[in-house]
C-alpha cells in the first residue's frame, strides 16, 4: 500500500548542473503517475530506477517548456520499449493540438492508444481522474498562462476483518464479505458478530497536492486543507518578492504561509531559480513560518506511511 513521491527535477526555467526541470513521480499502491515532464525526465526515470512503461497517466500543470519539453522524448521512448497499453495525459488546453503538431512534424506514430483530457484550469476541485484506489482533482493556480495543480487523494479503503476472528470462528467467505461491507453477521451458533468488533480500517486516506507554478492563492489553500504533503513552488527568496509577483511565482515564505493557512502536515519546496547556488536560505525562510518544511531536490523520495508519518530517502 505504497504512497510515495519521487522528485526527478526541482529547478525552474533554467536548469543547473544538479537540478533538472520539474517532474515528480507518484507511486500509489505500485501504480505510477508522472506529474509534469520537464526536459530530461526520461533520463531521470532511468537514473532513479523507475520503468517508464509502468506509468499509468501523466498530469501536466501548464504549457511552459520547463514543465513539458520532456514529454516528447518520453512518449517516443515508450514506443521503442514496446508499450501497447493505453496512456492517459491530463493537461490544459491546447495540449492536444500542440502534441499533434509535434507528432505531425516529426512523423511520430505511437503504437499505443493515447487519451488526452484537457482540464479547465479555472474550475475548482474538478475530478479529473480516478480509479478504485484514489482520485485526482484539479487546483486552479494563478500563473502567466492557464495553469492547474493536482490533488491526489486515496479513497476510503475497504474494511479488513481481524484475522484471529476469521480463524477463531471459522468465518465463511460470505460472512467475511458481509462484515467488510460494514454490516453485522450471525455466527454458526446463532450469536451475532458485529462489524464494529470484527473489522478495522487498514489506513486512513493519504493525500498529496502538487502546486506549480503559481502566485500564492487563498483559494488553493482552502482546497488543500489538511493534506499530508503539499508541494508548493518556491522559486524565489522573499527579498525577490517583486520578481515573484511579476513572473507569476511564489517565494519560500509565501509557500510556507499557504502551508500554515491550509494546516497541512508537511510542506515540500521546489522549482528553485537557478540564481540561488545554495538552497539553505530558502529552507530557513520557509521554516521560520512553517517548521515542517522539506527542501525538495532531485532524487529525494518521500513516503507517506499508513500512519501518515513521512519517511525520507535519497535515491
Ligand atoms: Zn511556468
Amino acid at each position: 500500500m505504497t504512497f510515495r513521491v519521487t522528485i526527478l527535477g526541482c529547478s525552474s526555467a533554467r536548469p543547473t548542473a544538479t537540478r533538472h526541470h520539474t517532474a515528480h513521480v507518484l507511486n500509489v499502491h505500485e501504480q505510477f503517475f508522472l506529474i509534469d515532464s520537464g526536459e530530461g525526465t526520461q533520463y531521470q526515470l532511468l537514473r532513479y530506477g523507475i520503468n517508464p512503461l509502468k506509468i499509468n497517466a501523466i498530469f501536466i500543470t501548464h504549457l511552459h517548456g520547463d514543465h513539458v519539453y520532456g514529454i516528447f522524448g518520453l512518449l517516443s521512448t515508450m514506443s521503442m520499449m514496446g508499450r501497447t497499453r493505453r496512456l492517459e495525459i491530463i493537461a490544459p488546453h491546447p495540449f492536444g493540438e500542440m502534441l499533434r503538431s509535434h507528432f505531425g512534424f516529426f512523423g511520430v506514430e505511437l503504437p499505443y492508444p493515447l487519451d488526452i483530457n484537457e482540464v479547465d484550469t479555472r474550475a475548482s476541485g474538478i475530478d479529473v481522474w480516478s480509479n478504485r484506489v484514489f482520485s485526482v482533482s484539479s487546483l486552479p493556480l494563478r500563473h502567466r498562462v492557464p495553469c492547474c495543480g493536482y490533488l491526489f487523494r486515496e479513497h476510503e479503503p475497504s474494511l479488513n476483518v481481524h484475522k484471529h476472528l476469521v480463524e477463531g470462528y471459522g468465518l465463511t467467505p460470505v460472512q467475511i464479505a458481509v462484515l467488510k461491507q460494514g454490516r453485522d453477521t450471525t455466527l454458526a451458533n446463532g450469536a451475532p458478530l458485529t462489524a464494529r468488533e470484527a473489522t478495522y480500517r487498514p489506513y486512513t486516506p493519504r493525500s498529496y497536492a502538487f502546486c506549480s507554478d503559481t502566485t500564492p492563492s487563498g483559494k488553493v489553500a482552502a482546497l488543500v486543507e489538511g493534506v499530508d504533503l503539499l508541494y508548493h513552488e518556491s522559486t524565489y527568496l522573499h527579498e525577490d518578492k517583486a520578481l515573484a509577483a511579476k513572473t507569476g511565482h511564489s517565494t519560500a515564505l509565501q509557500a510556507a504561509r499557504i502551508a500554515r493557512q491550509a494546516n497541512v502536515r508537511h510542506l515540500l519546496l521546489g522549482h528553485y531559480s537557478a540564481r540561488y547556488k545554495s538552497l539553505a536560505p530558502l529552507l530557513d525562510e520557509a521554516r521560520s513560518e512553517f517548521p515542517e518544511t522539506l527542501l525538495g531536490h532531485d532524487g529525494l523520495a518521500l513516503t507517506i506511511e499508513k500512519d501518515h508519518s513521512l519517511r525520507v530517502s535519497r535515491l
